[in-house]
This record gives C-alpha cells, sequence and structure tokens, in this order.
C-alpha cells in the first residue's frame, strides 16, 4: 500500500534542545501504571474496555488455561537483540549480553512479582474483598457462552487451504450477502476452529470432514471484542486431516474507505452511479468474509461475484466464466488464485472501461470509470515498462495471467497492492495531457512503480506479521526509486527520494519515533501505525544505505535469492539477514550490522574532524530534545555505520571511500593533507554529519567558490544538516544562513528546494507567532539569494523534468510572498483563462501557482470552485482545491473543511489535503485544529484510530503551534478522548513537536532579531 499524502510534503517540525531517548515525554506526563493481575470477565457490550491482552494471558496463567502461544518463538528468537520496545539503543557486547542477562534475569522475577500480585498491593488502600473474589478471565461470546481463545493472534492449530467465496452486493441498499467455504488442515488435534469475523449477521455453518461427504450444522460463537469467532467441531480435529467449513453471512457495505466498501459518484450526464471495492490491508478482509485474517495464513482463493449487468467485477485472477441467473443477474466466477495473505485479496463491482495490453502472456489493463477512460495511456506505458523490468531484475516471471490497475472514484489510501487487481486514488493512476503537471507524472510513475514492486516484495514474499511491516514497504518504496532511475532517469527522483530521507530523519530525531521493525506490535491502532513514513522510507533508506556499501551487483544477487528462496512463504527481518549473509559469506556480518539500525529507533551523528592527514570521527544518538535536568543515556547506542567521504583530492570520478565505524569512536586515514572533506557521499547513509568547525568553514569556502564540485546532493545534505544542527543548537543558526549564501549560483533543484524548506518552516512559525517584520525580513533575504533564478524562470512547460519542478516551487515562492512581478503575471494568466471558462489550457508546472493568486478575489474564487464541480481530471481537481484551501477567507475555510467531511460536493478522500493546506497558513492554522476537535468522532469514524490519515490529520492541525497554551490544550484535547487516542503515537509526535517548536523560539527569536 502507499498511503496518501505519503508522497507529498510532511509537516514542518521545528526541533531544537535534547532530550535522552529514553524519556518520550517528561516523566511527570507520563504514568506507568503496574500492571495488576485483575481478572476479568469480558464479553457482549463490553468492547470499549482497552487493557491489552496480556491481561488474559496472566490471568490465564494464573487459571492454568493452556495457550498455543504462536507468537512466543517469533518473541524469543528476537529476544538476543531486542531491546525495550520503543526501540532505544542496543546491540550489546558478548560480556554486556552476560551481564545484560543476568540483569534480565533479576529484573523479570521482579517484574513477575509484581505481575502476579493484585494491582491493589502497592497501593495506599490495599487490597479489597472486591479485587479478590472477581472472576476468571475468560472472554465470554455474544450468546454469553464461554469463547474458547483469548488472544488476540489466531491459535496456529489450524491451517486454512483454500477459500471459494461466493458475494452478492446490492450496490443501492448498500448490502450484501455471501457464503465461503474454508478447507483447513489440522497441525495439531483440537476441538475448536478460531478465525476472524466482523460485523457479519453469520446465519448457518456447517462442518465436514474431507474423508466424508456429510455436512453437519454446527454452532459458532462469535466475539466482537478480537473480531474473532470459533466454530466448535462436532468431532476432534485430528492432526493432519482436512476438513472444510461453509459459512453463510449477509452484512452491510462498509460507508468508510475500509472493508468491502460501498461509494457513489456523479458522471458526467450527471447521474448518480455506484461504486464497490475493496481495501483490505491491514485487517479488514475479515469484514468482507470470515477469514484466517493474518498475513502468514496464506492460503488460495476462488471467488464468485454476482452482479447487475450494466456492471463489471474484477477480482485477483482472470475471469473464469461469467453465468446469466434466472433473475437476469450475472455470476462472474475468477480462476483460482496463487496462494496468498488475506489482506491482498481484492473484488471491485461498478461502471468501468480500460485498456489493456500483452506483455509476455501477461495482459495488462487500466480500468478507469467510462468518461476518464482517455486518461489511462500514461499508466498503461509505465506499468508495462516497469513490469518488464522488475521481471528481469528479480529474474522472477510475475506469476498471474492478468493485471489489472484501477483508478477508484473514492480512495482512502494513494493506492494498493492487491495481487493482480491494483487499486488506486484516481490521481495516482490517471494522467489528462492537458493538466497533469510533471509533478502529477512523477508521482503516477513512482506509485506504479511501488504498488508493481509489491508484486515481488509483499504479495511473493510476505512479512509474518505486521511487526516487519518494512520488509514490504521499505522495500516497494526502495524499488519504486531504483527502478525509476534506470528505467525513467529523466525523471530525477532520486531528488524526491533525497527529500523524502530528510523528512524521515526529522521524524526518526524525534522521542516518539520507533524502531521500524518491533516486537511489541499486537494492537488494531499499533497495527494501523506501523503505516508510517519511517516504515517505508526509513526502511527504504537503510537499503539504499546497504546498496551503496555492498555494491549494486552483490545488492542484487541477495535480493534474487532472497525472493527466490521465500516465494509464497511469510518471513521475518532475519530471513532477509540470512540472504545477505549468504552472499557476503563472512566477509561481512550484514545481519549484525543491520540490526544496529532495524531494531533502534533514531539515528546516529557522526561528527567529524581532521587532524593533519587523519580525520577523526565518532558517533553518537541524534536527540534533538535535550532537557539541561536530564542527561542523555546514550551509552549503548551503537551502530555500524559505513562511512563513505570525499575531499578535493579524491572526487566522485575517482572513487569514494567508505570506512566502517561500529565502535565509538575511529580514526580515517586520509592519506594525504587535504582542504576539505565531505562525509555521507551524495547523502546514500542514513546519518547526520557534523564537523568541527574549521571543517564547515572550508566547506562554505568551497561552496562560495565552486559548489559544483560537490554533487547537488552532497550540496543539498550539507544544507539539511547545517540547518538541522543549528536546530538542536550545535550551530549558529547564523553559519547556516552563512552556508546558504552560495545559492545564487546554484542552478540545481535539490538543494535550493531544501533551503526553502528549511527557511520557509522558520517562515511559518515566525508568521503563526505574530511576528512579521522578522519573518518579512527571513523572506526579503531568502528572496535576495534566489532573485536570479527566479527572473530566469519562464511561465510554461519547457525544459528537464527537474527544472520544470524548480520553475513550480520558485514561482511558487516569488508569488506566495508577493512579489508583484510574479502576481501580475499570475493573475493576467488566471484572467485569460476566466475569459476562456477554464478551456483556455495553462502551463501545467505554474498551474497551482496561478490558480492560487486568481483565488484571492472573491470572483476568481468562485470560479474556481464552479470549474472544480465539472472538470474530469483529478490532476486538476487538486490545483483547484488546493488554491481554494489558500483562501484567506475564513468562512470559505470552513465551509471547504466540512463540504469534504459531508462527501457531497468534495470527496471526503480529499479531506486530510484541505486540512493541510488551510493549517499551513496564517488564516486558517487556528481554524484548522478548531475543525479537527469538533469532529473528531466523525474523522475517527471515517478513516479510523492509528491509520495515517488520521496520522496526517492530527500533525496537519498542531505542527505549527509554539506556545505554552497550545501545548496544554493538544494535551488535555486529547487526554479527554480516551487513553487510547493519547497513547497513539501521532499524538505523542504532536506534543513533542509543538514543545520543540516552543523551545526553537525560545532559543533563536531573540537572536533572529538581532542579525537578520
Ligand atoms: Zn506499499
Amino acid at each position: 500500500m502507499i498511503e496518501n499524502s505519503m508522497f507529498e510534503e510532511e509537516p514542518d517540525v521545528v526541533d531544537l534542545a535534547k532530550e535522552p531517548c529514553l524519556h518520550p515525554l517528561e516523566p511527570d506526563e507520563v504514568e506507568y501504571e503496574p500492571r495488576g493481575s485483575r481478572l476479568l470477565v469480558r464479553g457482549l457490550g463490553e468492547h470499549e474496555l482497552d487493557e491489552d491482552e496480556e491481561d488474559y494471558e496472566s490471568s490465564a496463567k494464573l487459571l492454568g488455561m493452556s495457550f498455543m502461544n504462536r507468537s512466543s518463538g517469533l518473541r524469543n528468537s528476537a529476544a538476543g537483540y531486542r531491546q525495550s520496545p520503543d526501540g532505544t539503543c542496543s546491540i550489546p557486547s558478548a560480556r554486556t549480553m552476560v551481564i545484560c542477562a543476568f540483569v534480565i534475569v533479576v529484573a523479570i522475577s521482579v517484574i513477575m512479582v509484581i505481575y502476579l500480585l493484585p494491582k491493589c498491593t502497592f497501593t495506599k488502600e490495599g487490597c479489597h474483598k472486591k479485587n479478590q473474589s472477581m472472576g476468571l478471565i475468560q472472554p465470554v461470546a455474544t450468546n454469553g457462552k464461554l469463547f474458547p481463545w483469548a488472544q488476540n493472534r489466531l491459535p496456529t492449530a489450524i491451517k486454512p487451504l483454500r477459500y471459494e467465496l461466493n458475494i452478492h452486493p446490492n450496490l443501492t441498499s448498500m448490502t450484501f450477502r455471501g457464503s465461503v467455504t474454508i478447507s483447513v488442515q489440522a497441525l495439531q488435534a483440537t476441538w475448536k476452529i478460531i478465525l476472524h469475523s466482523t460485523g457479519h449477521n453469520i446465519s448457518r455453518v456447517t462442518f465436514m470432514p474431507a474423508v466424508s461427504s456429510q455436512e453437519k450444522q454446527v454452532e459458532v460463537l462469535e466475539y466482537p471484542f478480537h473480531e474473532q469467532i470459533a466454530i466448535v467441531a462436532p468431532e476432534a480435529l485430528l492432526e493432519g486431516h482436512n476438513y472444510t467449513l461453509k459459512i453463510e453471512f449477509s452484512a452491510n457495505i462498509s460507508r468508510s474507505y475500509y472493508g468491502f466498501y460501498g461509494i457513489s459518484y456523479t458522471d458526467e450526464s450527471k447521474e448518480k452511479k455506484y461504486f464497490a471495492a475493496t481495501q483490505f490491508e491491514p485487517l479488514a478482509a475479515r469484514s468482507a468474509f470470515p477469514c484466517f485474517d493474518e498475513p502468514a495464513f496464506k492460503a488460495t482463493f476462488i471467488i464468485r461475484i454476482i452482479r447487475d449487468s450494466q456492471h463489471s467485477a474484477l477480482s485477483n485472477m482472470p475471469k473464469k466464466s461469467s453465468i446469466v441467473m434466472e433473475d437476469g443477474l450475472i455470476q462472474d466466477e475468477f480462476f483460482e488464485s496463487v496462494k496468498m495473505s488475506t489482506y491482498l485479496v481484492a473484488f471491485i463491482v461498478g461502471e468501468m472501461k480500460n485498456l489493456s495490453q500483452d506483455l509476455n502472456g501477461t495482459l495488462v489493463s487500466i480500468y478507469a470509470v467510462p468518461e476518464k477512460i482517455n486518461q489511462v495511456h500514461h499508466a498503461l506505458d509505465t506499468t508495462v515498462k516497469l513490469l518488464e523490468f522488475y521481471q528481469n531484475y528479480f529474474e522472477i516471471q510475475y506469476p498471474l495471467k492478468k493485471l489489472d490497475l484501477v483508478a477508484i472514484p473514492d480512495f482512502e489510501a494513494g493506492a494498493m497492492e492487491n495481487w493482480g487487481l491494483i487499486t488506486f486514488r484516481e490521481e495516482t493512476l490517471l494522467y489528462d495531457n492537458n493538466t497533469s503537471s510533471v509533478a502529477d507524472r512523477k508521482l503516477v510513475t513512482k506509485i506504479i512503480a511501488h504498488e508493481l514492486a509489491h508484486q515481488w516484495f509483499g504479495n511473493l514474499v510476505t512479512m509474518q506479521w505486521w511487526n516487519d511491516l518494512w520488509l514490504n514497504e521499505g522495500f516497494a518504496t526502495f524499488m519504486e526509486y531504483f527502478s525509476l532511475e534506470k528505467i525513467f532517469e529523466e525523471l530525477s527522483s532520486y531528488e524526491d527520494f533525497l527529500d523524502a530521507r530528510f523528512k524521515t530523519m526529522k521524524k526518526d530525531s524525534l522521542n516518539s519515533s520507533h524502531p521500524i521493525s518491533s516486537s511489541s506490535i499486537q494492537s488494531t491502532e499499533q497495527i494501523e501505525e506501523m503505516f508510517d513514513s519511517l516504515s517505508y522510507f526509513k526502511g527504504a533508506s537503510l537499503l539504499l544505505m546497504l546498496k551503496t556499501f555492498l555494491s549494486e551487483d552483490v545488492f542484487q544477487h541477495v535480493i534474487v535469492l532472497y525472493l527466490h528462496n521465500h516465494s509464497y512463504a511469510s518471513i521475518q527481518s532475519d530471513d532477509l539477514w540470512d540472504s545477505f549473509n549468504e552472499v557476503t559469506n563472512k566477509t561481512l556480518d550484514v545481519k549484525k550490522m543491520m540490526k544496529t539500525w532495524t531494531l533502534q529507533k533514531g539515528f546516529p551523528l557522526v561528527t567529524v574532524q581532521r587532524k593533519g592527514k587523519e580525520l577523526v570521527i565518532q558517533q553518537e544518538r541524534l536527540f534533538v530534545n535535550m532537557k539541561p535536568e536530564i542527561q542523555p543515556s546514550d551509552a549503548s547506542c551503537l551502530w555500524h555505520i559505513p562511512v563513505s567521504y570525499i575531499t578535493d583530492r579524491k572526487q566522485y570520478s575517482q572513487y569514494q571511500s567508505v570506512s566502517f565505524l561500529d565502535k565509538k569512536s575511529g580514526v580515517i586515514n586520509l592519506t594525504e593533507e587535504v582542504q576539505w572533506v565531505k562525509v555521507n557521499v551524495n547523502m546514500s547513509g542514513y546519518y547526520m554529519v557534523h564537523y568541527a568547525n574549521e571543517d564547515w568553514e572550508a566547506l562554505i569556502k568551497q561552496l562560495k567558490t565552486n559548489p559544483y564540485v560537490l554533487s547537488d546532493k552532497d550540496r543539498a545534505n550539507l544544507i539539511n544538516n547545517i540547518f538541522e544542527l543549528a536546530g538542536i543548537g550545535k550551530m549558529p543558526l547564523q553559519r547556516a544562513f552563512d552556508l546558504i549564501d552560495y545559492l545564487g549560483n546554484e542552478t540545481h533543484t535539490a538543494p535550493i528546494t531544501e533551503a526553502l524548506f528549511q527557511t520557509g518552516r522558520i517562515y511559518n512559525l515566525l508568521e503563526k507567532l505574530g511576528h512579521m517584520d522578522l519573518a518579512a525580513r527571513l523572506v526579503t533575504r531568502v528572496f535576495k539569494l534566489l532573485q536570479n533564478q527566479i527572473q530566469q524562470q519562464t511561465w510554461s512547460d519547457e525544459g528537464t523534468p527537474s527544472m520544470r519542478e524548480l520553475r513550480s516551487v520558485l514561482l511558487e515562492f516569488a508569488c506566495t510572498y508577493s512579489q508583484e512581478n510574479c502576481r501580475t503575471t499570475a493573475m493576467k494568466l488566471f484572467e485569460d483563462w476566466m475569459v476562456s471558462n477554464g478551456t483556455h489550457s495553462l502551463p501545467t508546472d505554474v498551474m497551482t501557482t496561478v490558480f492560487k493568486v486568481g483565488s484571492k478575489t472573491e470572483k476568481g474564487w468562485s470560479f474556481l470552485l464552479s470549474i472544480y464541480y465539472t472538470v474530469s481530471s483529478e490532476a486538476e481537481k487538486n490545483k483547484i482545491l488546493e488554491a481554494l484551501a489558500s483562501s484567506d477567507d475564513v468562512r470559505k475555510l470552513y465551509w471547504l473543511m466540512k463540504s469534504s467531511l459531508d462527501g457531497d460536493i468534495i470527496q471526503t478522500q480529499k479531506l486530510s489535503f484541505i486540512i493541510r493546506t488551510v493549517g499551513r497558513r496564517f488564516p486558517g492554522h487556528l481554524l484548522a485544529w478548531d475543525f479537527v476537535k469538533e469532529n473528531w468522532n466523525k474523522l475517527v469514524q471515517k478513516f479510523h484510530l492509528g491509520s495515517y490519515t488520521i496520522q496526517s490529520i492530527v500533525a496537519a492541525s498542531t505542527h505549527l503551534f509554539s506556545t505554552k497554551a497550545h501545548l496544554s490544550e493538544v494535551r488535555a484535547f486529547f487526554e479527554n478522548e480516551s487513553e487510547t487516542t493519547f497513547r497513539l503515537r501521532c499524538v505523542q509526535e504532536a506534543l513533542e513537536v509543538i514543545q520543540l517548536n516552543i523551545q526553537w523560539m525560545e532559543k533563536n527569536l531573540n537572536t533572529l532579531t538581532l542579525w537578520l
């Protein structure tokens, strides 16, 4: 999956002081509750209870209940390396391991005593009789009977082999009927079959051993709290034997974007149309049909859909047959699928057209609603090229006979990689020659590349559990950039990847960050929260570092081996590292190295200092927040870092020297005296670099004399590092501005966009606090630096993609910050466009800027809105929407957010984008937060708690607050919502960001006032 807006700009974060990794927030802000042995009877009507499953386990142990703990093996195997669940520093030496083992044994003993004692033991009141008499912990099913399974994860005694699924949706009544026949195998003798199901009205369940033809109706127990049902078999299931289970059910078609969901839209002739699609990842297959809904339970699927004749139906596999039924309805049956996880199952019903092309026996098709079929050509060409590239690169053929890519009229995520039936937003798949910009072209290409890579990484080889989501998403993200660089080099996608790495490290430097491979993922919200930019971009960044370090050939060799070894299976991170070690053959222990990156949150700050011919290097964890009263406890933080560097004597064309730092400090022999050294070449390593004063000095001097001896990636990297370091007080802010003084000579996109981003977020904070004069001075300074480049821009779509993107950025900057010439030209273009009634074509790369300037007048805004209703290009719609949401009129902004929440005029899928745009600018930033507060329940209902959309909305509406009053308000709001809400990582991150903003202002405001 790729989340919507993940590919867009992350909210600004301003950081400053430090805080050690062990304290996510101030200690007094977090209340740690000793775990008691509360014995609960839980069941119907108690779903609001929020304790985690360990409560069951501990209590169950007390009662001597036997549990098949399928996750324990996984946990134990990782225990040697895995540190605290929040990923604070690890990877001990052997000696440390022994000491640690002893300490852990003692600690566990103490914890067990505390754990097993009643909670009340440690309270002033002591234990009341009530506690002692509470019942046993045993889940109770909806019918009042005991439910025979107490864990979140399913037991492993039963394995599904094959599903036959029949679905009959009614798109007008928004209901569906279905039946699923599941062939299962007993891996252990058992009486019960536990599987997932939620929201179903189950009418009949039958059970049949494979050796018999006698179906027996059996009872089903439902336990909604864990979204599970239990089928108690009439006879013991014997190890190694197969059985068949048939479940008949009905349910509502979902009105959210999750599960089997329905939408309506108006076509070009203003007729209302219905459409239904699925989005199952991560946990919603269970809401469409009863199933073993965990990624490791792979099985095959035969799917049959009953539909009206005017609709088409699609599923993962090619269609096998269509039968006209007595009532005129049509039943489509699809071929049996390959073995796959439930979250990859998909089906779609609606009016669609397609364009297809055969590629060596695989029929590639792009589907869209009929009136948009002329926008699918770019996607088809791109898909065919990428599919061919991946098949060659992975040395494994795409295994299905068809691959459909479908633009869904209303879709929450960016796209979803369902095997053989990839679903997209319209804006991420369709390309309109007249209105799609170069950025839109890149977006569509990247997302197709991402989802196609998943057909191998994720679909063919799947993570066993969501804690290793990065194996899916990190790889798909890495391959997305890698494949683009190989076959669409002209798009310069490396610039986007570089930018994504900067933003990811920003997020990863917060205490609310997490290790990308975490052992403690269990609850629905925890699983949802794994879908954040760290799993995607940190994962991809680590793979880039490894590829650069090991060489491209070795990397490819490993990938091929890994995919071949684990096809149709489920894996953990260790399986990947084992493949690496098999290829590196003990010359490098990749597993040991990479665990320092995947099991720890954060990343290292590498400090370097030249001493004669030597370079002294040190590593420490980069802390963004250090309160003086809390000293950092980072002694155990250690990464195995490939430290690459270039100097004025050893440059790119010769070779990039690499040294391996697996200790706190080391020395690199440069072999000769050099004038400057730049460490972390092309920023291919996931770390930040701080130089000694004179080394910074030498680099700044080099940039001013001839910046082009350094690559554009390195120039952007220096700008990023120096501003981030200034942010945490390691450099004076003046030095950062001193470094970007060379920008007048800069011709490349990446360094300029990074400089604009860094200065832009300072501007944003100053403006929101009302320091208008200072903000204006900042803009003047930046404008002076870039005035030559701005003046050189034409209002056209000419040039390379990179030049075109630079044009968008520069003209947007100039027009936003009141550069008169810019606004006059934009207004003239807008007026001509308005006179032509929106038919006159505008240069696509500057369209947003033109619309934004035009939207400042009442007439312009209303005209844009009227056009929004009529255009069929999502690319154009988004540009209009961004302009509408950049209005200075708060009533208009409120109306936009409200309309999008209602979903009639503006689709709800656009809401997070609108909130983000509104929240960024001065007129709307308070309003956006008010809106989020007012509508929190509706938002959570629509997008569900923990989802990427909710993460994005929380960040967008709070990230520019920098006062204590706002900090208290945001905290109080989420605290009052619920404990689960308050504990969400995005909420903790929002609070941390506000704190850091406050500190940044305290530290820098006076200095800025004095010298800017
Ligand atoms: Zn993905």
